[in-house]
């Protein structure tokens, strides 16, 4: 252990003596089943969660032998509201296997051989309960040691989860590593936390890198953003003698469903054959016009638009259903998609016709495809329709939350509404409810509901 890692472990045993939590369930009556049982309850749930669940799991299975004897339901009956089901059969399938073997594996290595229990995992069990050396890297400690050493990459690539792990061994200290853990687990929970770390209360601020340099929110790296396929097509500008342009109306469901768009053409199709086969209409050679690229949430559409003029009056009827010419002098109420519209604009400057798209009613603009980048969910998705109310703090929401995530807010309030049996009529439940938002949407420790599902990672 170096004279840095040491300085280290000191401080984060000094700051746990005094702050550090002891009198959790699991911090009694130590054992190897007790602690491995609340580390995989711990697991993406929040410490006031398990408390409840653990107690009853304790009550009714006290020993891995009871656990393996008991009927696979009824292990998931008293896992009812935790979620990740998937734990709960890995917990009673290891339990099986634990009791077939005749005593319970001891050590990291040992203990990584039973299903559901990973290195960080096995880990806290050995060093917390069999009194052996063993460091962990749970998300707290992650998020601590990249902040610490302002260590740069997403921590999912294989060469920084290797670095990490290297300083999380040299970090663990020779002896107490059972307080050690705690303490890691408890100093990334509640001071390190993701949004909001609390570096004025951290033992560790002195040497914290990123805390020096006011960049703790930029560790751990995020996941780089994935490169979204490119896809292609040619939109047809048709334009008839009056100056219409040609327009079809969407499937319902699809991109942009619903809304009307330029009729879309293959790279291979030839705009003159297709009008004259398809539309009975005589067309002109197309203009090829310089192409643009549409982002939708999987995938880039690159589109290469095309004029054309009709080259003799339209005798066939056009004007049915899901076709119509679009007068761009007096524009019809449509929805429009977002790229027709740009290339609607640029095609009234050139035929120099006052084009202005009819303000469309708040429904029809929203109902278009948007994405934003889910701060809470740390991903591209779906945005919300509308802002979810008036102000600067619903159109945040709007900017920032997607819809997924505003979904997991709504049904978390809701249990909280009904467990603390508040009232929206109530300005102190409002005003409650809202500090419980802020803290759920920018990764702060928000209150727990029983029957808390945790969100996916
Ligand atoms: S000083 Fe701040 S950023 Fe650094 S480990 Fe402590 S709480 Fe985290």
């Amino acid at each position: 252990m170096t004279t840095n890692a040491q300085a280290f472990s000191r401080a984060v045993l000094a700051w746990f003596d005094e702050y550090g939590r002891k009198h959790l369930p699991w911090q009694q009556q130590i054992s190897s089943y007790r602690v491995w049982i609340s580390e995989i309850m711990l697991q993406q749930t929040q410490v006031s969660t398990v408390i409840p669940y653990f107690e009853r799991f304790m009550q009714r299975f006290p020993a891995v032998e009871q656990l393996a004897a008991a009927d696979e339901d009824e292990v998931l009956h008293l896992w009812t509201g935790l979620g990740y089901y998937a734990r709960a059969r890995n917990l009673h399938k290891a339990a099986k296997q634990i009791v077939s073997a005749g005593e319970f594996p001891k050590g990291q290595n040992a203990l990584e051989q039973l299903p559901g229990i990973g290195r960080s995992t096995a880990g806290a069990i050995s060093a917390i309960a069999q009194g052996e050396r063993a460091a962990i890297l749970d998300g707290n400690v992650k998020r601590v040691l990249c902040r610490y050493q302002a260590i740069d990459g997403w921590p999912g690539q294989t060469s920084v989860t290797k670095q990490l792990w290297q300083l999380a061994e040299q970090c663990t200290p020779d002896q107490r590593f059972a307080d050690y853990t705690q303490a890691m687990m408890d100093l990334g929970a509640t001071l390190c936390t993701r949004s909001k770390p609390q570096c004025e209360r951290c033992p560790l601020q002195q040497d914290c890198i990123a805390h020096r340099g006011g960049t703790q929110t930029e560790y751990p790296n995020r996941k780089p953003a994935s490169q979204k396929p490119l896809r292609h097509t040619r939109m047809l500008m048709l334009v008839n003698e009056q100056g219409n342009v040609l327009l079809h109306k969407r499937p319902p469901t699809g991109i942009w469903g619903g809304l009307w768009s330029l009729p879309e053409l293959n790279a291979d199709t030839d705009p003159v054959e297709h009008a004259a086969l398809h539309w009975q209409l005589q067309i002109n050679e197309a203009e090829i016009w310089q192409n643009f690229v549409h982002t939708f949430s999987h995938y880039q559409l690159q589109i290469t638009p095309l004029k054309s003029l009709l080259a003799r009056p339209a005798h066939s009827i056009m004007e049915q259903g899901s076709w119509l010419w679009y007068n761009m002098q007096h524009p019809q109420e449509l929805g429009l998609a977002a790229p027709v519209k740009k290339l609607l604009q640029r095609l009234s400057d050139q035929l120099q016709i006052g084009y202005r798209p009819r303000p469309l009613t708040i429904t029809q603009e929203f109902s278009m495809s948007r994405t934003v980048h889910c701060l809470k969910l740390n991903k591209d998705a779906p945005g919300l329709a509308l802002p979810p109310y008036p102000g600067a703090k619903g159109q945040w929401i709007f900017d920032n939350i997607c819809e997924e995530a505003w979904k997991q807010w709504q049904d978390h309030q809701t249990r909280l509404i009904n467990e603390k049996q508040l009232s929206m009529m109530n300005p102190d439940d409002r005003k409650y409810l809202t500090g419980q938002m802020d803290k759920f949407f920018s990764g702060e420790e928000f209150d727990q509901a029983e029957g808390y599902v945790p969100e996916q990672k």
